[in-house]
């Protein structure tokens, strides 16, 4: 039985930036992430102005490696391809991340100022009087004061202990990596289609994410997925000549990615931050800046009740301006107000 103050279960850009901030104020922090996500990454880019934030949670070290965004290239409301410079913004670039790199970096971070990083995967958790017990796959056990749920969109810490997700929509990502082209389409590009919209990112190994967003109930079925997601792929009028060669043999991968919100978003010493408390639409690149933002500012709120309701009704608030945001992108879009993905966000 290992004894800490704080257990934070995740240790993507929420967990580490939450053990970060706690053990930074002396708190014996635990963070324990199971390495599930490790290979299964989106092409997440930061956008301009994120760079700020993320290098005063975590200082500049975490930002090596990546790749530049300049900007991005669109056709969104017609078949012509606009092209938005962060040049033009004086937030200065984006950037693409090596997402594996970054979470490593992130919770090397939170390993420096003194939180004990563990590989596990948290199975159960019970809570013994004043304290919670959890225990991982391998029978070990971690024992503290408070619970952090960081452990993403499943939010399996805070749905043990009775927590609901309410969904705005049914979004759902299939996602390939594939070589890239280089000489077609350079950064990253987003065509809308009648059944949803891709994105496509250059990762900086090299390769090149492509995925296709769309609502669960429009995916065909199981066995004719793959073959419908290449056909879709090679419809597009821009998106398919970024990607080189792909394998037949390969197959996208299905990721959750719908806007949705946890009630409650935390409780009697425990809370959930980053997806676990609120994940949002991919179209709005936000995702990583908000997890790193809400999971600091619970690591400066444990263990204060006022402080942590406090940050429950801006993470509401952070939900409203979300889907106004995107109330506005997917009403710019009117080619196919009859199309069930599009006729659902008409306002
Ligand atoms: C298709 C797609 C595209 C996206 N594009 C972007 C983008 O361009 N820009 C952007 O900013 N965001 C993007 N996002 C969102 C971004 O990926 C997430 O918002 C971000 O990763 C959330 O960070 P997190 O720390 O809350 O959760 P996660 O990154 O999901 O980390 C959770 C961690 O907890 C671990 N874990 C889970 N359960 C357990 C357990 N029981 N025990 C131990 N460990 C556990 C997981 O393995 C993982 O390491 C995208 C998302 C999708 C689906």
């Amino acid at each position: 039985m290992t004894d800490s103050d704080v257990v934070v279960v995740g240790g993507g850009p929420a967990g580490s930036a939450c053990a970060a901030e706690l053990s930074g104020v002396g708190h014996a922090v635990t963070l324990v992430d199971d390495g599930r996500r490790l290979g299964s990454w989106a092409g997440e880019s930061l956008p301009p102005g994120a760079i700020d934030l993320i290098t005063s949670v975590f200082g500049e070290d975490v930002l090596e490696g990546h790749r530049r965004a300049y900007g991005v290239r669109s056709a969104w409301g017609s078949s012509d391809l606009g092209s938005t410079d962060f040049m033009s913004t004086p937030l200065g670039d984006g950037l693409i991340l090596d997402r594996a790199r970054f979470d490593e970096q992130a919770r090397a971070q939170a390993r420096c100022r003194g939180a004990s990083v563990i590989a596990g995967r948290v199975q159960s958790v019970e809570a013994d009087g004043d304290s919670w017990t959890c225990t991982l796959h391998d029978g070990r056990r971690l024992r503290s004061a408070w619970l952090v749920d960081a452990t993403g969109r499943s939010a399996s810490v805070a749905s043990r202990l009775g927590a609901r997700r309410a969904r705005a929509d049914r979004l759902m990502a299939q996602v390939l990596t594939a070589s890239d082209r280089g000489d077609a389409i350079a950064g990253t590009i987003i065509e809308s289609v009648p059944e949803g919209w891709w994105y496509s990112t250059p990762l900086p190994d090299g390769r090149r994410v492509i995925a296709l967003l769309t609502d669960t109930d429009l995916l065909s079925a199981d066995a004719d997925r793959s073959a419908r997601w290449r056909s879709a792929l090679e419809a597009t009028v821009h998106l398919h000549s970024a990607a080189g060669e792909i394998s037949s043999d390969v197959e996208p991968s299905l990721h959750r990615a719908d806007t949705s919100v946890l009630h409650p978003m935390a409780g009697e010493r425990w809370c959930a931050i980053g997806d676990a408390a609120a994940a949002w639409d991919p179209l709005s690149s936000q995702g990583v800046v908000s997890a790193v933002l809400v999971g600091a500012r619970a690591g400066r709120a444990i263990p204060d009740p006022a402080a942590l309701r406090g940050l429950e009704s801006d993470v509401h608030l952070l939900v409203s301006e979300h889907a106004a945001l995107q109330s506005h992108f997917y009403g710019l879009e009117r080619r196919w107000p009859d199309e069930p993905f599009w006729h659902r966000r008409q306002i």
